[in-house]
């Protein structure tokens, strides 16, 4: 496990990002930046051979190269850490923008004391040329302010800009990071990463966890091939957004098996869930989409655990499995609750 950077460095290391970008002329992609970014705070010691040897060597940093450093460094386990330091480091640079706006209203504020002093200068003056004198500087320091906020404001609005453009492409990097390409739903990463904090929350709530594996999966494969399995995994994910819903966490775990995270809820509406689903797989006809031939009857089996207070992930897990191994055992096409 890396350490978190803080956010102070982590903002630093972004703000070299940007210059190094754009001397190795690459776009502000967001793969762009979470490689440099990477290269930066030196997580990756082979990463940063690489890019070293490439800026020795004064090798171009092609697209080609930098996705290929990005699936190979990156994209592993350590991503969606890696993209929140990230996130960190835009939230600083933010805080930073926000003094900025500080700063401009200090100005106005200097702006206007030399102005009052001016004023008080003026009443107190009889003589003409000192008089003029005084209008003149005033006139000076009006356009200086004046010019001086423009740039200001330019230079926010750039910022603004490139902060907001970085934050939607890291939101999109991110979700798109945790979802399950086949079916939408979140992946087995980011069940992990959900599971855990579930578990070790200091204010633990009442969770539940459904493990739910279609049956006899392997025949469907078998008499109807491959495609149309992947056709019925996509049905049983449909269902299962459909019945849950987008407030609990549901994640195909592997396979033909998917993990449930009810949070918040007793195990009764879990259960409830678990058979909502359980009840309309084993209603429903599905058919081959091409010619209409009949699928038969696939059912799913769910094994249903509630977060105990000693739990640790693997015991938990570990009792949610168990429920679904009885289920498949006892006769599948069933929702058995764990002890
Ligand atoms: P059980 O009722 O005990 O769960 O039996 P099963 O046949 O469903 O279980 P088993 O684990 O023996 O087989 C699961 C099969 O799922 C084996 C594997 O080829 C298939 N499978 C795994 N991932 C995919 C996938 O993404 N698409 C398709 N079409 N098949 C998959
Ligand atoms: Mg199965
Ligand atoms: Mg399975």
């Amino acid at each position: 496990m890396q350490h978190q950077d803080e956010p102070k460095q982590a903002a630093e290391y972004l703000r070299q990002v940007i210059p190094m970008l754009s001397q190795q002329k690459l776009a502000p992609t967001p793969i762009n930046y979470s490689v440099f970014y990477s290269y930066l705070s030196g997580n990756s010691q082979a990463l940063n051979e690489v890019v070293d040897s490439h800026i020795s060597e004064k090798k171009t940093f092609t697209l080609a190269l930098m996705l290929e450093l990005y699936e190979k460094y990156i994209n592993g386990a350590a991503s969606l850490e890696q993209q929140e330091k990230i996130q960190h480091a835009l939230e600083k640079a933010m805080a930073d923008a926000s003094e900025e706006i500080q700063h401009v209203n200090s100005g106005a504020d200097n702006y206007g004391c030399s102005l009052t002093q001016h004023a008080q200068t003026l009443s107190s003056t009889d003589d003409p040329q000192a008089a003029a004198m005084i209008l003149k500087q005033v006139m000076q320091d009006t356009r200086d302010m004046v010019k001086n906020n423009q740039e200001i404001q330019a230079r926010m609005q750039e910022t603004n800009t490139e902060i907001i453009k970085m934050k939607a492409e890291l939101e999109a990097v991110k979700a798109s990071a945790e979802k399950d390409s086949l079916t939408g739903l979140k992946n087995r990463g980011a069940f992990d990463k959900a599971i855990d904090s579930v578990v070790y929350n200091s204010n633990k709530v009442s969770s539940v966890l459904i493990m739910l594996d279609i049956d006899h999966f392997k025949r469907v494969n078998d008499n109807f091939g491959h495609l149309v399995g992947d056709r019925v995994i996509r049905y049983v994910s449909a269902l299962l957004t459909q019945i849950i819903g987008k407030d609990h966490h549901i994640a195909r775990y592997g396979g033909e098996e998917f993990a449930i995270i009810i949070n918040n809820q007793k195990i009764d509406a879990a259960q409830q869930f678990a058979e909502k689903v359980r009840i309309a797989m084993s209603n429903s006809k599905l058919q081959r989409k091409d010619s209409g031939e009949s699928i038969g009857k696939v059912t799913v089996s769910a094994g249903i655990a509630l977060l105990k207070t000693d739990d640790s992930v693997d015991t938990f897990i570990d009792r949610a499995d168990t429920a679904l191994y009885q289920a498949k055992e006892t006769g599948r096409n069933k929702v058995v609750i764990a002890e």
